[in-house]
């Protein structure tokens, strides 16, 4: 990746002055970029501008003096005047301020960046001069991403915050002050009428907090979906976010959990097949241990935390601790996998229903239940079977299923690298075909051969590796 040649910073002018040198349009814009800011801006050339009229800056005639140097904080030299130009450069080289010069980016300390004001909130984006265009298009999509009360909200944060500190400690439960008051539609709405009115309303959400401050934390059971980060939902996106602590399995990918606040602590407890790591009676331990803490915990789990999650286990012992939790859905990894191979999992005539279940451990008398409901319509969606699959199926054909039956599986569904192949029962029987690494879903039922499938799997081809 490559890095940034400048380091954003956000300027202290208050009590100093912005210099600007020069009197035409570029020094114009500059001006108004300076009266932004509550600094003094004092405009020197031999002639200015009509639009300079009526603008709050101070405006000397003539040329810079080493005097006007002397409490700057920054100077915009726009002068098209070479020689007033050197000399501007070189006298704020010798006051040691920083130097924008109009046109010149050797010349310059600094680049103006497009700005987004909301005082006191301010979004800089800058281009390091390769695509100003870009720099404020980006810039007009964040203004419209901004409600125009932002800088008020802000503003009033600031205010209360003597108050929050004496009322609440510092720490997560502070932080959720702020992220509730943030995101109150109350106060939003309050705002857009007067600032006194928004402020009683912060101040109940306040008392409110206050109130809460000493509660126990919160478990939040997220689904993570089946592993891309658009697949997140928002509300998974946004507890992420305001996480103090993430819990996440093995399967829920890097890309996923970086998405977290950046503060957060991550704790993997990850099962993968055949390694348990951390057992399920110290996933629960854990997770009432950190709510008991009032911490923010977000345990997230691959697909949906409700389907094959041990989600149970978990919300029984928040429930036995008394810790108060919520759970978030998620994308599936049947239904990622569906959408990846167009398989319409119901369909009208061909299959009445869906049925979510794991091959895994599944015993004789389930097998025979499946055969039953495949053969009538239902489309099953086996979940932990990669591994038992040619046995599943010996099983399956045996308890009366056609052999022909269509089969379809989806690796690593839902993600970049995922992989689609159909077969029939008697293939999987025969074993032989190679697939890539990962977590997989089979498909099994008529509707399968209505699907979109990039491989077809099956003995005869067994040879050949599928990438
Ligand atoms: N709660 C998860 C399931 C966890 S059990 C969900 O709702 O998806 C683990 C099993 O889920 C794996 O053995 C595999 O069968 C399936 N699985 C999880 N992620 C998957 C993915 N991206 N593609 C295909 N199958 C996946």
């Amino acid at each position: 990746m490559s890095k940034l040649s400048v380091f954003p910073v956000s300027m202290k002018v208050a009590g100093r002055s912005i210099l600007i040198v020069g009197g035409g349009i570029e020094a114009l814009n500059k001006a108004r970029l300076a009266l932004k800011t509550d600094a003094r801006v004092l405009v020197v050339a031999p002639e200015l501008d009509a639009g300079f009229d009526g603008l709050n800056v101070r405006r000397r005639a003539g040329s810079a003096e080493a005097a006007d140097f002397e409490d700057a904080a920054l100077v915009f030299v726009a002068t098209e005047d070479d020689a007033a130009r050197d000399r501007a450069i070189a006298m704020a080289r010798a006051a040691g301020v920083p130097l924008n010069v109009v046109d010149q980016p050797d010349l310059c300390d600094f680049y103006t960046p497009a700005i987004v004001d909301r005082a006191p909130i301010s979004v800089a984006i800058s281009s390091e001069g390769a695509a100003p265009v870009l720099a404020r298009t980006i810039r007009a999509q964040i203004e419209a991403l901004l409600s125009p009360n932002t800088g008020a909200l802000a503003a009033l944060a600031g205010q209360l915050r003597v108050r929050v500190e004496s009322l609440i400690e510092a720490g997560p439960a502070r932080r959720r002050f702020y992220e509730s008051l943030i995101g109150s539609g109350r106060v939003e709405s309050a705002l857009s009428a007067s600032v006194p009115a928004a402020r009683r309303e912060a101040l109940r959400l306040l008392n409110e907090h206050a109130g809460l401050a000493n509660a126990k934390g919160i478990v939040s059971l997220v689904g993570a979906g089946p592993g891309s980060e658009d697949l997140l939902t928002i509300r998974a996106q946004r507890l992420l976010q305001e996480a103090d602590v993430i819990v996440h399995d093995q399967l829920v990918p890097d890309g996923v959990i970086e998405m977290g606040r950046r503060d957060a602590r991550r704790i993997p407890v990850g099962k993968a097949k055949g390694k348990h790591s951390v057992s399920q009676s110290e996933i629960n331990d854990l997770l009432v241990d950190l709510g008991k803490k009032n911490l923010h915990v977000v345990r997230l789990k691959s697909g949906d935390p409700m389907v094959f999650g041990r989600a149970h286990e978990e919300l029984e012992a928040l429930r036995k601790a008394g810790i108060a939790y919520q759970i978030v859905p998620g994308v599936t990894s049947a239904l990622a996998a569906a959408a990846d191979s167009a398989t319409p999992v119901t369909l009208r005539g061909v299959a009445s229903g869906v049925v979510f279940a794991t091959a895994h451990g599944a015993d004789d008398g389930e097998l025979n239940h499946w055969a039953a409901l495949a053969k009538g319509g239902v489309t099953l969606g086996l979940y932990m079977g990669k591994s038992v699959m040619a046995r599943t199926a010996r099983a399956l054909i045996a308890n009366g299923m056609g052999a022909d039956m269509p089969v379809g599986v989806v690796v690593n569904a839902g993600r970049s690298d995922r992989f689609t192949g159909l077969a029939s029962l008697r293939n999987l029987v025969e074993g032989g075909f190679s697939m890539p690494d990962g977590p997989a879903i089979i498909f099994i039922g008529h509707s399968v051969a209505k699907g979109e499938w990039e491989h077809l799997l099956s003995a005869r081809n067994a040879q050949q590796k599928v990438a």
